[in-house]
């Protein structure tokens, strides 16, 4: 059997053979061959270096997972890990001679318990379905991002998801108590546990979460839940300077303490290119330099929402803000929404485009963008660069409109050379393939050396994404 991690071509009998092995294992409608079907498989979201697999296995139970696995890892088969294919970074993009393993069918919620709050539910479940699942029963499944209806619960572990929420429930990783996952050689490791407080060793639970499917396949997840509260107040304010936003921030986290849950920070740059773009309403009717959209959670909304509405009150007279909306019905609300969550749709349409997904000390986030900007007009020719962000979490986008694609990598060279020392090139996307390049920026050369060494140690023929993330 040829040595398929170097990429060398397919002997045409082995693969066959493998192949009829798996659909075997797999029963009907478990294997994809047919080329028609494949192109689905083919690219994540940013479509990107696209490339058909040799075919795509479709477990339905852990136990079938393992059995494809310990298959490939005897073949020294190379696999992609497939969840809902909303990834950034072309981490789930195959590349020739891959198999690309889908966890589609491994879907749905095996149990809920409101009274410990926790539910456990199989990978390819999609986070819209777990959050509504939790939303049924009075509780919220915190994480949330606009990609909600088709990434999976596998896919946010794999990447680590943040979303719009991080400021109060942190990033996946915290929402997570317990996981089962499959290594490369079909091992399955099965720590379901639904306690906070375990503390028996090793948590190897966090060998799978942000490390993009490379050490381990996740097969299920236990994961915390919190009470929904009865009511969301969103609102959005104009501010005339990355001073106001900053201190808006300050001043809203002392006052309303863990109740803020969001904190989205839009420059002008990016609120005018996506009204225009996406065609929105204008929610102000004069321009400012920055938005700041806020979700804050009402326990007792009879009086919370007169609370907040207080201190945007007493914020827009001090000077700090020079405008205001608060959401008055769900809406409005989804409507303001929309201003921050279409900026992929503005994205596509702007093609062609880079983005980029970073975090650093919100003391250096200003002077980068305005630096940067300057760095980067030579490229730009004009074109629309955004800037917007969680900013609450340290995480700036950045949306750049581009003369050719061509121009890309070198505004990857402006934007990451530029966080050296003191930044990191990936917020919450994850590294895939399309950052692998820029990890020594953020990490040491003895942090990628254990992560070459742990990547060794549990996947030592390298068939779970090979050449993704190092
Ligand atoms: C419009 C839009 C908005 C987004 N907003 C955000 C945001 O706010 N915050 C954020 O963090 N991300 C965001 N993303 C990125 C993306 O949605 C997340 O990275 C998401 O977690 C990926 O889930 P997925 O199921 O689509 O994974 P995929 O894209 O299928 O895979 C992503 C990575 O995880 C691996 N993987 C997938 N499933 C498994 C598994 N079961 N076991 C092991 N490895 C696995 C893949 O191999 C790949 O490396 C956004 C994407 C889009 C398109």
């Amino acid at each position: 059997m040829p040595d398929r991690n170097s990429g060398s071509a397919i002997d045409a009998a082995g693969a066959g053979l493998l192949l009829t092995g798996i659909e075997r294992l797999l029963g009907d409608g478990g294997l994809l061959t047919d080329p028609g079907l494949l192109d689905r498989y083919s690219r994540d979201w940013t479509g990107k270096s696209a490339c058909r697999p040799v075919a795509v296995a479709r477990p339905r139970s852990t136990a079938e997972v393992a059995a494809v696995l310990a298959h490939c890892h005897a073949e020294h088969w190379p696999v992609v890990i497939q969840g809902g294919l909303t990834g950034l970074v072309g981490g789930s993009t195959p590349h020739p001679g891959e198999l690309a393993l889908s966890l589609e069918r491994l879907s749905g919620v095996e149990e809920l318990d409101v009274s410990s709050g926790h539910m456990i539910v199989r990978a390819g479940t999609t986070l819209a379905v777990v959050q509504d699942a939790a939303l049924g029963q009075g509780m919220s499944f915190a994480l949330d991002l606009p990609a909600r209806g088709t990434c999976t619960i596998g896919g946010n572990v794999a990447t680590n998801a943040g979303g719009n929420r991080v400021i109060r429930y942190g990033m996946t990783r915290s929402l997570v108590l317990g996981l089962e996952a499959v290594l490369a050689d079909g091992t399955v490791l099965t720590s379901l546990g639904t306690v906070m407080k375990d503390n028996a060793g090793y948590d190897l639970k966090q060998l799978f979460i942000g490390t993009e499917g490379t050490l381990g396949v996740v097969t299920r997840a236990a994961l915390r839940l919190h009470p929904e509260p009865p009511e969301r107040l969103t609102a959005l304010v104009a501010l005339a300077s990355f001073g106001d936003l900053v201190a808006l921030l300050a001043t809203l986290r002392r006052i309303l303490g863990p109740t803020l849950c969001a904190f989205e920070a839009m420059w002008d740059s990016y609120f005018e290119c996506v009204l225009v773009t996406n065609q929105l309403a204008r929610p102000f009717s004069a321009r400012h330099a920055f938005y700041a959209l806020i979700e804050v959670e009402l326990l007792d909304p009879a009086h919370e929402r007169d609370r907040v509405e207080n201190v945007l009150f007493q914020v827009l007279e001090r000077g700090w803000a020079r405008d205001a909306i608060i959401a008055a019905s769900l809406e409005e609300s989804a409507r303001l929404w929309q201003i921050r969550e279409s900026a992929g749709e503005m994205l596509g349409k702007l093609a062609p485009t880079v983005a980029h997904d970073i975090s650093m000390p919100l003391d250096r986030m200003e002077s980068f963008v305005e630096e940067l900007r300057v760095r980067c007009d030579s490229l730009l020719a004009g074109r629309p660069f955004c800037a917007f962000g969680h900013l609450g979490d340290g995480n700036l986008h950045l949306f750049t409109a581009l003369r050719s694609p061509d121009d890309a990598e070198a505004m990857d060279a402006l934007v990451y050379g530029a966080l050296a020392g003191f930044g990191s090139v990936s917020a919450e996307h994850g590294v895939g393939m399309s950052k692998k390049k820029w990890l020594g920026v953020t990490r040491t050369a003895a942090e990628i050396a254990v992560m070459r060494s742990m990547k060794q140690h549990l996947d030592p023929r390298g068939i779970l994404n090979p050449g993704r993330v190092i």
